[in-house]
């Protein structure tokens, strides 16, 4: 087993970039050189801007690249009904769009730059384990629908020849979701942004950030940068160059694995459209395959103390369980990395000085999510009004409790199989 993420492992693009040597004046500078901060530069860089994106390892060093490339166009736990009965008509449906074209933007990206990360819009499915689940995800389908979604209801048989699992009451796809290698994704961007103008700094790290007069100057180990405008793009990984960022979303390790090619024969039974799956479970079930049909799954823990050794093991169990496969191939790569989640499961901008902001976007959609937060946060460092954005931007607001209460997704999870498990055994 190794402890690198599949995709780091397997990338041929290895383009290293230098460090920060000196001074530098630009108009937008980016802190994080993850899927957020890389896809603004792109756009941001596309507008004639001046750019720089400071990373303190390399790019994807992050969540970027150790997620499980699922291109997910929609929103955790919330449906469009939701959003708009909590951001209003006006804002709701701003934001509804947004999420509605960015599986799209992903592989129009891939396409337009020609970056090579073995990308297939292949579609994400969410099936249902029980009727009740499967009545909710038929209602979130149709509203899918309803605003041009290729969203499609897949009954007890479809689910089963798409995805080769039993046992699900039903489901549904949206088509314009898929797969990728995250990692190649990245650095694709990172490719695109610079052959746009924009500089990356690898091994940067931002140590402090001051006011100046009409802007800000960012200080790293061998130089600093000054800049009218900055977007942190840290994501769960910020440390303390923010304190406030930090109580502003729950931390939550996930864990992901890899397991050794399967045979083509097994291979043919699951997933032959090459589609991603993620189910309704609070204690979330998801599958895909790499280019190579190494099973790629993933997982949370309850305990840090040596979760390491016994998650790995303890999801390669369930997959082999949920997808009845009598010999499993051993884990060849296990992995895990951190996601912010907010409160609401929603995207958020969070001004933190006049012309600097953060952008959070994960919720586990972060791929689709972050990338179309690319274009937002480029038109607010070219003059947009912050209230006409898409995705909702404020001051940092702050968890109540939050020193102990950020422990409670990983804490709860006994909790949520617990009600996994009730809602089974009654739909049985
Ligand atoms: C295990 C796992 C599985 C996931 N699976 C999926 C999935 O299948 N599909 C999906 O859509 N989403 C998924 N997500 C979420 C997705 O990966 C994230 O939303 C997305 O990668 C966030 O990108 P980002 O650029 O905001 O942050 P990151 O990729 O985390 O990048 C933040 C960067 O900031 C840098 N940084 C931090 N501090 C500094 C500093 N002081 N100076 C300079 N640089 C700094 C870090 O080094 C890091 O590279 C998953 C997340 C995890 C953890």
């Amino acid at each position: 087993m190794k402890d690198i993420s599949l995709w780091h492992a397997v990338a041929r693009n290895q383009r290293r970039r230098p460090t920060l040597d000196g001074a530098l004046d630009v108009d937008l500078v980016i802190v994080g050189g993850g899927f957020s901060g890389l896809s603004t530069a792109l756009h941001a860089a596309g507008k004639g801007l001046s750019v720089a994106v400071l990373e303190a390892e390399v790019v994807a060093w992050g969540a970027t690249g150790r997620n499980a490339g699922f291109v997910v166009p929609n929103f955790a736990k919330k449906d469009p009904d939701d959003i708009v009965a909590q951001l209003g008509a006006e804002r709701g449906e701003r934001l509804i769009n947004l999420a509605c074209g960015s599986g799209d933007l992903v592989f129009e990206l891939v396409r337009r730059h020609a970056i090579d990360c073995a990308a297939d819009q292949s579609g994400w499915i969410q099936p249902a384990p029980t009727a009740q689940a499967f009545a909710k995800v038929q209602a979130r389908a149709r509203q899918w629908a309803a605003r041009g979604r290729p969203a499609v209801i897949l009954d007890r048989d479809a689910v089963k020849a798409l995805t080769g699992a039993e046992g699900y009451a039903g489901g549904w796809m949206d088509r314009s979701g898929g797969v990728i290698n995250p990692v190649e994704y990245a650095r694709g961007l990172a490719d695109a942004a610079e052959a746009q103008g924009a500089r990356i700094f690898e091994n940067t790290r931002v140590e402090g950030i001051g006011r100046e007069a009409d802007g800000y100057r960012l200080t790293t180990g061998s130089g600093s940068i000054r800049a009218g405008k900055v977007f942190v793009a840290t994501n769960a990984y910020g440390g303390d160059l923010f304190p406030q960022l930090a109580r502003t979303y729950f931390p939550l390790r996930v864990f992901q694995l890899a397991t050794k090619p399967l045979p083509a024969s097994v291979r043919r039974r699951l997933l032959p459209g090459n589609q991603c799956v993620s189910d309704t479970r609070r204690n979330l079930f998801t599958f895909r395959f790499d280019a190579a049909n190494r099973l790629i799954t993933g997982g949370m823990h309850i305990f840090s103390p040596g979760a390491e050794r016994r998650v790995p093991r303890a999801i390669h169990r369930r997959l082999a369980e949920k997808l009845d496969l009598p010999e499993i191939p051993p884990i060849e790569y296990a992995w895990s990395g951190m996601a912010a989640v907010a409160p609401d499961f929603l995207p958020h901008l969070v001004e933190l000085g006049p012309g600097m902001i953060a952008g959070f976007a994960c919720n586990a959609r972060g791929i689709a999510m972050t990338t179309v937060m690319g274009g937002v946060v480029a038109d607010w460092a070219a003059g947009a009004d912050p209230d006409s954005l898409p995705i909702p931007y404020a001051a940092p607001g702050s968890i109540p409790f939050h020193a102990l209460l950020k422990h409670a997704p990983n804490a709860l999870l006994p909790w949520s199989m617990l009600q996994d498990r009730l809602d089974e055994s009654r739909a049985a």
